[in-house]
This record gives C-alpha cells, sequence and structure tokens, in this order.
C-alpha cells in the first residue's frame, strides 16, 4: 500500500510498526460549537481509513481525541453565560451525535483533554528537565531551536518563521517560533495546580499526551486536516522528538479542504454550514459520496447540487440491491469471477493513497453488472453482493436493511400521505393538539414528519 506522507512529500509504501497492526492518531475537535460539515471531511475520511485496514486484515487501534479545554471554550463559556464544563460537555455531547449520524463508527479510544491533566504535567516537566522548554511568568515555551529537526514535517525553516512572527512576537519567548506548552490561567479562568503554577495546557501538547498514552511513543499514521501540518502537527512532533528522538508518527496523512466559493469553509471566516443542519436537510449516505466520490487531498467545492446528485447515485446503488433479499445480499462466499476482479482492482485504487474516487467507480460498475439482464441470475447476485461488501468498507450500506425497506408497498405510503393531510387540514384550523399528535403518532411508527416552507414531507428514520 502506498501512501503520500507529507513529512516527505511523497507516496511511501506503508510498513506498520507491528505486522498487521494499524496504530492510527486523527485529531478530533475543539468543542466549543457545532462542527461545520468541513470538520466532517476530516472525522469522515479517516473513519474510512480505518474501515480499509481492518478490511485488509489489520487489527487497528484508532484514537481520536476530543479538546475539552481551550480558549475558544472559555470565550463560549462567557457568552452562553454558562461554565466552561457545561460548553465542552454540550458540543461534545452534539459532536458525538453528529458524527453517528453520518454513520462514523466510534474510535477505539476517545480521550478528553482534562482526563490527562497530571500525565501532561509530567511530560511538560521532562521538557523543562531537558531543557527543550522553559518557564517564564508561569508560562512555558518549546524551546524550538533545541531541536534541530524543528519544521521538518512542514518544511519550514526556524528563520523563515522568524520574520513572519516578528510582527506579533511575545517578549517573553527567546524565539519567535517557541510555542506554549503551558499557560499561565488569568483571573476567573479555569485552572489546574502545577510546578509552574495554576494555568491550563496548551493543544499542541494535549495531542501528543493522548496518542502517545495508547499508541505508545512512535506510531503509524497521524491524521488530520492540511491546516493542522502547521504549527500544530509541527509542534506535536516537536515534543515527541524531544522527548524520544522518534517521530510522533511514521506517516501523516492530511485531508484537503471543503471549499464554499473557492474559500477553505471555517468557523472564523463565518462561511460554514454546520453538519447538523446539512444532516437535517440531506441523506448521510449522500454526505459520504459527496467527500468520497474525489481524492482525499484534492479540495472539494460544496455545493448543494453536488449532493443532490451524490444523493441520486447513492440511490442508485440501493436500487441495484432493492432486487434481492437482504439474506441472500450477506453470504460471505462471492464466485463470480468479474466481481472478483473487480475487487481486486477496489483494492488496488485503496492501496493506491486511498483513492476512494476510483473505487466508487468500482461501485458502479457492480451496479450496472447487478442491473444487467443479459447476465447470469448468480452472476448478477453476486455483484450485488459484492457491492454492499464493497460499499460498507467505505461506509456505506450500515443499515440496509432500513433504507431497503423504505421501498414499502404503496398502500402504506398511501396511508402516510392521508395522515399528513389530515394534519395540514388541522393545522389549517389551527388545531395544534390534533396536528401535534398526528406528528407523535407517527414518529412512534419511525416516520418524522419534516414542515418546509412549501408544505410538510415525511421520511422513515434508519
Ligand atoms: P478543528 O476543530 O478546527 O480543529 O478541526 C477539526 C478537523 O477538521 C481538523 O482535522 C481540521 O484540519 C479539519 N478541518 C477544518 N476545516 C476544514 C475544512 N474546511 N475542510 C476540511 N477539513 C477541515
Ligand atoms: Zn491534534
Amino acid at each position: 500500500m502506498k501512501l503520500y506522507n507529507t513529512r516527505s512529500r511523497t507516496k511511501e509504501e506503508f510498513v506498520p510498526l507491528q505486522e498487521d497492526q494499524l496504530r492510527l492518531y486523527a485529531c478530533g475537535p475543539t468543542v466549543y460549537n457545532y462542527f461545520h460539515i468541513g470538520n466532517a471531511r476530516a472525522f469522515l475520511f479517516f473513519d474510512v481509513v480505518r474501515r480499509y485496514f481492518e478490511y485488509i486484515g489489520y487489527k487497528v487501534t484508532y484514537v481520536q481525541n476530543i479538546t475539552d479545554i481551550d480558549d475558544k471554550i472559555i470565550e463560549q463559556a462567557t457568552e452562553e453565560n454558562q461554565d466552561f464544563q457545561e460548553v465542552a460537555q454540550k458540543y461534545a455531547a452534539a459532536f458525538l451525535e453528529d458524527c453517528a449520524h453520518l454513520g462514523i463508527g466510534a474510535p477505539t479510544h476517545q480521550p478528553r483533554a482534562t482526563q490527562v491533566m497530571p500525565e501532561i504535567i509530567a511530560l511538560i516537566k521532562k521538557l523543562v528537565d531537558t531543557n527543550h522548554a522553559y518557564e517564564v511568568d508561569g508560562d512555558v515555551y518549546f524551546a524550538t531551536t533545541s531541536l534541530p529537526e524543528y519544521g521538518q514535517l512542514s518544511g519550514k525553516k526556524i528563520d523563515e518563521q522568524k520574520t513572519g512572527a516578528r510582527v506579533a512576537e511575545n517578549m517573553s519567548k527567546r524565539h519567535p517560533a517557541d510555542f506554549t506548552l503551558w499557560k499561565a490561567s488569568k483571573p476567573n479562568e479555569p485552572f489546574w495546580s502545577s510546578p509552574w503554577g495554576d494555568g491550563r495546557p496548551g493543544w499542541h501538547t494535549e495531542c501528543v499526551v493522548m496518542s502517545q498514552n495508547y499508541l505508545g511513543e512512535s506510531f503509524d499514521i497521524h491524521g488530520g486536516g492540511i491546516d493542522l501540518v502547521f504549527p500544530h502537527h509541527e509542534n506535536e512532533n516537536a515534543q515527541a522528538m524531544a522527548l524520544s528522538g522518534k517521530p510522533l508518527a511514521r506517516y501523516w496523512m492530511h485531508n484537503g479542504f471543503l471549499n464554499i466559493d473557492g474559500e477553505k469553509m471555517s468557523k472564523s471566516l463565518k462561511n460554514f454550514f454546520t453538519a447538523r443542519d446539512i444532516l437535517d436537510e440531506y441523506d448521510a449516505e449522500a454526505i459520504r459520496f459527496f467527500f468520497l466520490s474525489k481524492h482525499y487531498r484534492s479540495p472539494i467545492d460544496f455545493t448543494r447540487e453536488l449532493i443532490v446528485e451524490s444523493d441520486k447515485a447513492v440511490d442508485n446503488f440501493y436500487k441495484a440491491l432493492e432486487a434481492f433479499e437482504l439474506d441472500s445480499l450477506n453470504v460471505k462466499e462471492i464466485r463470480c469471477p468479474e466481481c472478483l476482479r473487480l475487487e481486486e482492482d477496489f483494492r488496488s485504487c485503496m492501496d493506491d493513497d486511498f483513492n476512494t474516487a476510483r473505487a466508487i467507480a468500482i461501485l458502479f460498475d457492480l451496479t450496472r453488472l447487478a442491473k444487467n439482464s443479459e447476465s447470469s441470475a448468480e452472476n448478477r447476485l453476486d455483484a450485488a453482493r459484492m457491492l454492499l461488501k464493497l460499499g460498507k468498507v467505505l461506509g456505506f450500506f450500515q443499515h440496509p436493511e432500513t433504507r431497503l425497506s423504505k421501498q414499502m408497498p404503496d398502500l402504506s405510503k398511501a396511508l402516510i400521505e392521508l395522515m399528513l393531510s389530515y394534519r395540514t387540514q388541522a393545522r389549517a384550523e389551527k388545531n395544534w393538539a390534533k396536528s401535534d399528535q398526528i406528528r407523535d403518532d407517527l414518529k412512534a411508527l419511525g416516520i418524522e414528519i419534516k414542515d418546509g416552507p412549501t408544505g410538510s414531507t415525511w421520511d422513515q428514520r434508519n
């Protein structure tokens, strides 16, 4: 398998530290708000990395952190007039909910920064003791000049940063590139006690501790969005290098941006849509398709048209599966030679730095085969089986039974439409009790009603 390693800026052959085992870490969210659909690209892609390694027989330990203490969380807490922990708790719960809705599997471990404070303090202490870090008035900085390899991951040279950083130069730092490991707390801010006084850790140290706790001092793959290469990942790696002489991870994978009108979707530019809102409008599998139909390193432009097209493509997959009994699709043994060849092709696409765009083209080939009336019934069934199997590797078809059972008999549909018309009538008469009752009763049967400007629609919940 070949992976593009940001560290070497080339595709490299992937060799795990331990045979058939993958130790994977991807940076998770800072929980001060609902995450946007751009963040979803990162979470979703590393979910696919994990799924693919499992499919080729690896035992995967996948760690994703939750940053639950940060300046932005403190600011948001002030805005919402709440404790920082309440804010972090609320958005962490929303994060988990939205990820589940997107079909992202739970990582093996999902630690939170506030749970590992003693380890964070111990790590910083080691860096201070070995002269890789220094304290100034309760703040602790990493001494970038103490590490000749600093800048290796991102390809930035310390002196280049010096000129760039001079404007915002912090006079207490020895070098402008030095970064904060521990930050003294201001009055009324949350704090933890440390040898340098009350304060809180820097983000870069949190990720080092949370990854190494579960994956050891050096692991296989570290992932995140391309914006994290510098300074976040450079600074994570610097701490690991200073401590052990080894890189934190051997392969660094970064997904490209989700753009909107050619610009990175981001909270600060306020050009974002939350994943939560998009999931209200579109099916989770359409969103998955939208991302995976492009290579993970390429930028993607967010447009509603593309998501609608993706939804149609996923529908097409389901139409191919629909012709067969679900039980017969789950059979493991597939014999059709053409389907087996397509599975090989699928693997070579994925082995080529996760070319999911080409892998998806193979799902289309299987869809065509499954529908091809000139093929034998056996081969068509095998094509549908292979489509289900490989689709699952990309995270599709996790609950095919619910989507396939949407193809309910016409009579049920007609009855639901009838109930909806009664509800529209009740609403016109301002009989809210009746309209709510119809909505709740249908909900109890798994039918969700959505009221929009042009009327009400219904959907069957997964
Ligand atoms: P954050 O909460 O900002 O640290 O972001 C969480 C993850 O989303 C990180 O891996 C980021 O690199 C990634 N990310 C942020 N914005 C985008 C974007 N517009 N497109 C793709 N990935 C993004
Ligand atoms: Zn991180």
